[in-house]
């Protein structure tokens, strides 16, 4: 194995850049492989036009007729691009995006054939649902699944090596109607927030008729040299290194954030964002990150429906880009220990069709108080369900990120910045619920916040890096999301929670307003009355911090630090209540996520300690028993020309190598047992609890053991490549 590593440090250095062609400039390629509005109008009759265009916008129903004018159009435009099969493109619940290709061509005759493509096969596939995690609806339903069209997410064509197909984003269902996916719920909880919102917005601006959350997220990810990656069994298996010495050189230097990009990535960088052009991610930034070997990519912000498809089609392409650049991108939250770990940051907002931004402050007091509405509002929702926003980011993967190198901990709290705290105090101070607001007090108060708000977009110093919900001007950014996850989890739980919350904002509103109260009035009273419910979620300081940790427990405050505690949330009978009443989940549906997403832990878990046992007993103990009889022999060397005096460290080197050595094989033989014993459980909470608290531990103590042996072991013969070699990519 340590010829791999060898090998691997060779063709580095001989390897010839990959210079990446990126023909003209973007606006002339961008979205060239989308069936965008453009092309629908050019490829379609003006009545079908608008019929497609009214189903997007407005969410009405496709007939059959129209379905098929759609299908032809797709098909037409696709061929003309050069495309042969089609595909139902989703996102079942591996995190991975699913696919199944079938040919446009059909057979007629002997020796003949068309390419069709109809209403019936834009709609709806049955790809297999046994294959994928459906959390034990199959066994009470039929394996059958089936994937059908979301319109609202325009079709594209993914081109690999030449080879194109049309892809038709869907949704995935069981064939008794559970979501088998991440898309379903998410355009349930997009719909429910739409209804939600209108009445509320409606409030300020009458002529809103759309409401929509929007979402930029902001990529992190990893790039390590592929041969690199081919020697490291613990990444190419688990997607993070379960073993490794920290570098004499790590993040400390603090020289490789926003630092020049190194040529070789960014080769990689413009190639991948050139293939996302042209599916038409608008993709913005990119940018070094504070670990080395660590790297962002932003986009322009989006409807959330599309900022999801765009995210998920991005990891994909980036990993495709990443092979023909012998590179290999690592999403997970946390490949390297003692570095930063990988987030996805989801800048979230609410946006009307009348152009205003919900989450931003207005210049005029009425705009003010619609801001303030919505500011507060969502405040209230992440405080009410701050159990099930942790929840929604919970993975194997992100409890190793979480809470360390500067990553937000599990404690879920909201940074609103200085000047708005100063705001909301303010209200809280000043609206009395029991005597009418006097007229004259009500328009001071929003003169004096309306003042206020203007310093804050200047002032743009106040920002918190540390907090896992910030409030950054003119959206709300949520953190503590993991690089490797599927937005729509997070997004799917904040449109909820923040939906549920302006129908209960709405009723409270309304029950003052009868009694004879100003709208403006009674806004300003619920307002105070939520400001002062929620106000112990706001948390300005380090989040990093242990007197955080402290004070938030103080709080009452949950710092719930592991996956298989943090995903009670979902089951609890507050969550069942908000997600079945409200359609989103049903009690089957949730009980299944709640079940995969379990089992996905244990798996996980599962696979590592598998992992460490392989590594710890195949490749370090035979390095380091190479090296110890080398010593051996040099000891016994020594003693044959009389020199016995001159072997201490030979001879110190020998036992301290053969007492770490033991403690790796006895732990690995007593975390072997333990699995044995989890393996038997039948519940899977407890399953997944046992992996957590009994068999997790192992990893740390077995690796402190290799690592120190990593630190000793004469360097030709160590198997695995080393942080140094793997984090400095040039
Ligand atoms: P940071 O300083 O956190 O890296 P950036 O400005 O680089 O911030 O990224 C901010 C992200 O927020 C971008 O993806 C941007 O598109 C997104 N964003 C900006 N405005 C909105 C909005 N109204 N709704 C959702 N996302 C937004
Ligand atoms: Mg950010």
């Amino acid at each position: 194995m340590s010829s791999l590593r060898f090998n691997a440090i060779k063709s580095i250095n001989q390897m010839a850049p990959v210079v990446p062609d990126l023909g003209s400039r973007v606006s002339a390629y961008y979205a060239e492989n989308v069936f965008t509005e453009e092309m629908m109008r050019q490829y379609l009759a003006g009545d079908t036009f608008k019929a497609i265009k009214n189903a997007i916008t407005n969410g009405t129903k496709l007939d059959r007729k129209i379905a098929d004018e759609v299908a032809n159009a797709m098909k037409a435009w696709a061929i003309s691009k050069g495309v042969s099969h089609y595909t139902h493109w989703f996102q079942p619940l591996t995190g991975a995006t699913a696919e199944k290709h079938d040919a446009f061509f059909k057979p007629i005759a002997t020796g003949k054939g068309v390419e069709a493509f109809d209403g019936d096969a834009l709609i709806q596939q049955e790809p297999d649902a046994s294959s994928f995690p459906n959390g034990g609806i199959r066994s009470t339903f039929e394996a059958r699944g089936y994937t059908a069209w979301d319109p609202t997410s325009p079709a594209f064509i993914m081109e690999v090596n030449n080879v194109k197909t049309l892809c038709v984003p869907t949704i995935f269902v069981a064939y008794s109607g559970e979501a088998l996916d991440y898309k379903a719920p998410l355009l349930k909880s997009l719909h429910f927030l739409e209804t939600a919102a209108l009445p509320v917005i409606n409030y300020f601006d009458k002529a809103a008729t759309r409401v929509f959350a929007t979402l930029g997220w902001e990529q992190e990810y990893f790039v390590i040299d592929e041969d690199m990656y081919h020697a490291r069994p613990d990444i190419m298996l688990t997607g993070r290194t379960l073993f490794g010495h920290s570098p004499a050189k790590g993040q400390q230097l603090e020289d490789h954030y926003f630092g020049a990009i190194p040529q070789r990535v960014l080769s990689y960088m413009a190639d991948f964002e050139k293939e996302c052009f042209r599916v038409g991610i608008p993709l913005k930034t990119r940018h070094n990150e504070v670990a080395p070997g660590q790297f962002e990519a932003a986009p322009v912000f989006e409807e959330v429906n599309i900022a999801v498809d765009h995210n998920q089609l991005l990891m994909d392409v980036m990993e495709r880009v990443a092979r023909k650049h012998r590179l290999k991108v690592l999403f997970h939250e946390k490949p390297f220990a003692g570095v930063n770990g990988s987030g996805k940051h989801n800048n979230w907002s609410l946006g009307t069709d009348t152009g205003s931004n919900l989450l931003s402050p207005g210049k005029t007091p009425k705009t003010n108080l619609q801001f303030l509405t919505f500011f507060v509002n969502t405040i209230k929702a992440v405080h009410d369900n701050a159990d099930l926003l942790r929840a929604s980011i919970a993975s194997a993967n992100n409890d190793h990120r979480l809470g360390a190198n500067e990553a937000p901990p599990a404690i879920i709290s909201v940074f609103a910045g200085t000047y708005l705290s100063e705001v909301l105090r303010e209200i809280e101070a000043r609206v009395d619920e029991n005597k009418k607001v006097a007229d004259s007090d009500k328009v001071m108060l929003k003169m004096d916040i309306h003042n206020k708000i203007p310093d804050l977009l200047m002032d743009n110093t106040d920002r918190n890096r540390t907090s896992p919900f910030a409030f950054t001007g003119n959206k709300f950014e949520f953190r503590a999301v993991g690089s490797s996850a599927n937005c729509a989890n997070a997004m799917t739980v904040l449109n909820t929670i923040v939906a549920k919350q302006l129908v209960e904002f709405h009723k409270d509103v309304e029950a003052i307003a009868e009694k004879g109260e100003r709208k403006d009035g009674a806004i300003l009273t619920v307002l105070r009355r939520y400001i002062a419910a929620s106000k112990n979620i706001l948390f300005e300081g380090d989040n990093y911090s242990e007197e955080w940790a402290k004070e938030a427990e103080k709080r009452g405050l949950k710092n719930i630090k592991t996956t298989p505690k943090a995903l009670d949330a979902y089951i609890s009978e507050k969550s069942e209540k908000l997600f079945v009443e409200n359609g989103i989940f049903s009690k089957i549906e949730l009980h299944a996520r709640h079940e995969i997403m379990l089992e996905d832990y244990v798996k996980k878990v599962q696979i590592e300690a598998r992992v460490i046992e392989d590594i710890a007993l195949n490749q370090i103990l035979p390095a380091a028993i190479a090296y110890q009889s080398n010593l051996i022999n040099n000891v016994v060397g020594l003693n044959s020309i009389g020199m016995e005096s001159h072997s201490g460290a030979q001879r110190e080197l020998i036992q301290t190598l053969s007492e770490r050595m033991a403690k790796i094989k006895s732990n690995c033989e007593e975390m072997n047992e333990a699995r044995k014993k989890a393996n038997k459980l039948d519940n899977l909470h407890e399953k997944a609890i046992m992996y957590c608290d009994t068999i997790k531990p192992y990893f740390d103590v077995i690796r402190y053991e290799v690592d120190k042996l990593e630190a000793i072991v004469d360097d030709s013969l160590w198997p695995l490549p080393k942080y140094r070699e793997m984090l400095f990519v040039r």
